[in-house]
Formats: structure tokens, C-alpha cells, sequence
């Protein structure tokens, strides 16, 4: 049984354009802290058409874990401590 990356709620549909899958191979990929995988995870991100929406559903939620458009939990974080979006 696979995993499956958590997909918001709501009316927004912009995680229908991902190009990251609910497969638990892509859930490895943009949750895994082992080395390399968040390099793959930004590669695949940067071609991602819903990227800037993916980013700001992860900034306005708080999300910390995990790759979300193109962007580290601590990446992510940094940018809210400096008040960008
Ligand atoms: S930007 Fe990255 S994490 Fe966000 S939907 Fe696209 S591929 Fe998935």
C-alpha cells in the first residue's frame, strides 16, 4: 500500500497541476532527509506548473516538512522569519 502526500482541502485545484505523484516513491523523494533526494525532489519542483501556488498553500498553512515548491521546511521557514511570502 502506497503513501499519499497530504493534498489540501478545499475549493483550490491547483494541486491537480503537480507533477509530484501520491506514489510512495515520490512521498520518499519529498519527505526523505537521506542525502540527494531533496535535490531531486527541487529538479522535479522547478518544472512543477503549480509551483508558486504550492508554495504559498505551504507558507500559509506553516508546513514544515516535507519539499513543497521547491523550498525546504527550513528554507521555508527562513523566508516567513523575513516575512516573505
Ligand atoms: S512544486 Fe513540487 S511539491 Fe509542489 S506540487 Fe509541484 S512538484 Fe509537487
Amino acid at each position: 500500500m502506497g503513501i499519499t502526500l497530504p493534498r489540501p482541502a478545499g475549493d483550490d485545484d491547483w494541486w491537480k497541476k503537480a507533477v509530484c505523484t501520491s506514489d510512495e516513491e515520490c512521498a520518499e523523494l519529498f519527505y526523505s532527509e537521506a542525502s540527494g533526494s531533496a535535490a531531486r525532489a527541487k529538479r522535479i519542483c522547478f518544472s512543477c506548473p503549480a509551483r508558486s501556488a504550492c508554495l504559498e498553500h505551504a507558507q500559509e498553512t506553516g508546513e514544515n516538512f516535507g519539499i513543497w515548491g521547491g523550498l525546504t521546511g527550513h528554507e521555508r521557514r527562513a523566508r516567513r522569519q523575513y516575512g516573505r511570502p
